[in-house]
């Protein structure tokens, strides 16, 4: 893994933004991707000099296989005496700790147990730099998308009325697993019928119905990265409406993906699909953002959204294009791609064919 240069990249960010040069890690996301370290429990402080792995003994083989660049503390009692004692023989004066995986309880036990140093919150550094992915990494994602699609593809026949939601997610889950993911990268999303209004409705006992629209959210995990796509697919013949709103969120999504390029921010791109769904009539029923970053977590940065999009895009990032329309009491629609940005535009990295399904019915 391309441990060494990532240690670089955040020594150097530390720096630039006046933050402490001693980083204690301990969110497992951050965690794994400095270090490659996949345990459940441990932490990382990295120096300007040398970076620590802490990790009590059920970890110890573990880490010094997969983090062998990182010199080992042994944890022995507990982790907080362990770095007590390492800090005040480091005597380091600032440290950092990422404030956004740090509970309030955790905090109070660093200040008050670890007088010796300084502590100081830092936020989304490490996180910063995950945002744009090196080619090993876009070679997981990419499986990953493989994955969830050619899943997709195959219980997408077994889909019929009568069939609970939560019956085909369990196939679906099945088959993911079985073609090598290790696991989901979030809880299907399967909705149907007025279900399919609810954007992050999951799967349910509820029975698919002649006349449904019902949304596949879905994503598998491969070697630690999450896939992240949407279809939403309809059960017998579309009526005028379903077929008219298909279509907007279509073009607004197709719209979207094409106005990708590095340099844009994430708000423009939303923008782009927003005032289609705005300009035919249904601007109040896309309340979410557009897209957002997926990587080790299936929400990450960059945002493309109105207000957190700030971020101009770089090659190498990777987002998701998600327009939705979901109409209270009746249903809705969302199609999503996962797309990484290339040096002029943006490839889409999801292989399922956008035309409206119709599933037998
Ligand atoms: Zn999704
Ligand atoms: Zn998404």
């Amino acid at each position: 893994m391309a441990g060494n240069e990532r240690l670089e990249r955040l020594r150097y960010e530390l720096q630039r933004r006046d933050d402490p040069d001693h980083l204690l890690v301990a969110s497992a996301e951050n965690r794994r991707y400095l270090s490659g370290f996949t345990g459940s429990a441990g932490a990382l402080l990295i120096t300007p000099e040398e970076q620590y792995i802490f990790v009590d003994s059920r970890y110890t083989e573990q880490a010094a296989e997969q983090a062998p660049g990182f010199a080992p503390v042994q944890v022995k009692e507990n982790a907080r005496d362990t770095l007590r004692e390492f800090l005040s023989d480091l005597d380091p004066g600032r440290v950092g700790f990422e404030a956004g995986h740090t509970t309030y309880e955790e905090y109070c036990n660093l200040t008050d147990e670890i007088e010796a140093v300084q502590w100081v919150a830092t936020s989304g550094v490490v996180e910063k730099l995950r945002q744009v992915k090196d080619p090993e990494e876009l070679d997981m994602i990419r499986e990953a998308a493989w994955t969830a699609d050619a899943a997709f593809e195959e219980i997408l026949p077994s889909v019929a009325p009568g069939r609970a939601e939560e019956d085909i997610a369990l196939d679906f889950e099945f088959c993911m697993r079985r073609r090598g993911a290790e696991g989901l990268a979030f809880p299907l999303i399967i909705a149907s019928g007025v279900r399919s209004s609810m954007p992050h409705g999951q799967a349910s006992d509820k029975e698919i119905e002649r006349g449904d629209f019902i949304t596949f959210d879905y994503g598998a995990r491969r070697c630690g990265y999450c896939s992240d796509a949407t279809r939403t697919v309809v059960v017998g013949a579309a009526d005028e409406r379903q077929s008219e709103i298909y279509h907007v969120v279509l073009r607004a999504q197709e719209a979207a993906v094409a106005a990708i390029e590095p340099g844009k921010t994430g708000a423009e791109i939303d923008e782009v699909a927003r005032d289609i769904i705005e300009d035919a009539g249904y601007g109040e029923y896309f309340g979410h953002g557009l897209g957002h970053g997926v990587g080790l977590a299936v929400h990450e940065g960059p945002s493309l959204s109105r207000r957190r999009g700030t971020t101009p895009l770089e090659p190498g990032m990777v987002v998701t294009v998600e327009p939705g329309i979901y109409v209270p009491e009746w249903g809705g629609v969302r199609i999503e791609d996962l797309v990484v940005v290339t040096e002029d535009a943006g490839e889409i990295l999801t292989g399922i064919s956008k035309d409206l399904v119709v599933i037998d019915a």
